[in-house]
């Protein structure tokens, strides 16, 4: 299997080169060749446990792995979580249900990805004999995921960048509390946005890139896009066949990341009828599937913070296929939004999505609601999900992070003390971050003097 990129001005690359690649070199993002057809895989699917499910899944598409390896290989991206069942799914009530994606070592989804991403890395350097530098940019999730991925392997570094004061203390200790050499969390001055735009840039300095061996680990890495994909699969095969009749799965988006894994899910036969992209009050998204308005705005911190993002770098996937797999198109639209902030869909095609958008207070109402009706806490992120279910509809929420790692806001809205073990260890070890301008100037040279 080759992977193309959404611009159309790269080369196709196999598996690990796309992997190991991130952002591909034209600025597009990768996206396989052609998307299998599962459906009439589902049956013989059905009994795998999920780590068997993601090695039968990810063959498909690791071509370029030795099969053993890359079982081998995802068996241990799936040891670290504290849940027999990895991803289970919960009901709730006859049309509710929950999937917990935040079983994993930082209690968060982005962990079913970057456990993988960590191994996969590691497979590489060690068949290539190389180092590898890997950059991020997080509002908060994402890179407490990727250090817990990579902690203390001897060929990779991490550098991660964070916009300081904007995520939460406990997401910020994840990070940077975890005593390995390998791992630098850097602290912006500014947003996640700023944050992203330096990594952009740098990731475009071809020869800084080659130089360090770059590798990125933002939500744009092809690896976690079909790494998420598993878990859709995984629920569908496990809901009660009348409940996949109408299905939707509403997930809580920021970068557009883990409701474009359901989405391949969907084109690759899997029946699913839509797809909620639920946004907190940073909004673009909900914009964008409302009114065909894809424009910037300002970021305003919420009590979601792993969603308080107004570009979603993963939309560009999404467009692809929305543009009839075109790249010149995508091209012409992606420049005219960099150029603009802004992009006005004529006749926007919003497939089968739909899309809500929850203030923070209405985050605290729901957590409360969802508390009392169904004695079950639910997460600040999670929470948006919850908001305007489908009257007919199943509706299978995606909750994306455990409530511990957002004690206070739980606290307020149901005088409940959220608590998790791993996070209450982190309390009592030292914190060591890296307060750094959000320029790509001073970025370049904190990495350069780290090798
Ligand atoms: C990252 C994250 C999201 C948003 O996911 P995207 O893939 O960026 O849409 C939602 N909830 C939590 C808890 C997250 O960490």
């Amino acid at each position: 299997m080759r992977f193309i990129s959404t611009r159309g001005q790269t080369p196709p690359l196999g598996f690990s080169d796309a992997v190991a690649t991130g952002l591909a070199p034209d600025g597009g993002l990768y996206l396989p060749e052609r998307l299998p057809d599962i459906a009439a895989k589902l049956d013989g699917w059905a009994k795998l446990g999920y780590a068997e499910l993601c090695f039968e899944f990810l063959k498909l598409f690791a071509t370029d792995i030795p099969s053993e390896t890359l079982r081998k290989i995802v068996n241990k991206s799936y040891t670290r979580f504290d849940h027999p069942e990895i991803a289970p799914l919960k009901k709730l009530d006859e049309r509710t249900w929950v999937l917990e994606l935040f079983h994993g070592p930082t209690l968060a989804f982005k962990d079913f990805a970057l456990q993988l991403l960590g191994n996969l890395y590691e497979h590489q350097c060690a068949v290539r004999s190389e180092s590898l530098t890997v950059l991020g940019a997080t509002s908060g999730d994402t890179g407490a995921a990727a250090i817990h991925g990579l902690l203390d392997r001897a060929r990779a570094k991490i550098f991660i960048l964070y916009p300081d004061g904007r995520v939460s203390p406990l997401q910020e200790r994840q990070m940077a509390c975890t005593g390995a050499d390998n791992v630098f969390a850097l602290a912006v001055d500014g947003t996640f946005d700023d944050a992203q735009a330096v990594l952009k840039t740098i990731f475009e300095d071809q020869d800084f890139r080659a130089r360090h061996r770059l590798s990125a680990v933002n939500s744009i890495n092809l690896a976690r896009v079909l790494a998420q994909c598993v878990y859709y699969i995984y629920a569908w095969l496990r809901l009660p066949p009348a409940a996949r009749e109408k299905l939707e799965f509403v997930v809580p988006t920021g970068n557009f990341g883990n409701v474009l894994a359901g989405y391949l899910v969907q084109k690759m036969g899997v029946p699913i009828t839509g797809f909620r992209v639920a946004t907190n009050q940073n909004d673009i998204l909900y914009r964008l599937f409302t009114t065909g308005d894809y424009s910037v705005a300002d970021v305003h911190p919420s009590h979601a913070p792993s969603m308080d993002i107004q570009v979603a770098s993963n939309f560009e996937r999404f467009l692809y296929f929305m543009e009839n797999r075109d790249p010149s198109r995508v091209r012409a639209v992606m420049a005219e939004f960099k150029q603009t902030g802004r992009y006005k869909f004529e006749n926007f095609n919003r497939d089968s999505f739909t899309a809500s958008r929850t203030t923070d207070a209405e985050i605290a109402s729901i957590i409360r609601d969802v508390h009392s009706k169904y004695g079950y806490i639910v997460d600040p992120h999670t929470a948006c999900g919850f908001k305007d279910l489908s009257p007919d509809r199943t509706s299978v929420v995606l909750s994306t992070a455990h409530p511990a790692k957002f004690p206070e806001v739980i606290k307020q809205a149901t005088g409940t003390d959220s608590t998790h073990r791993a996070l209450e260890a982190l309390k009592s070890k030292p914190l060591v971050k890296h307060r750094i301008p959000a320029t790509v100037d001073a970025v370049r040279k904190f990495i350069e003097a780290q090798s």
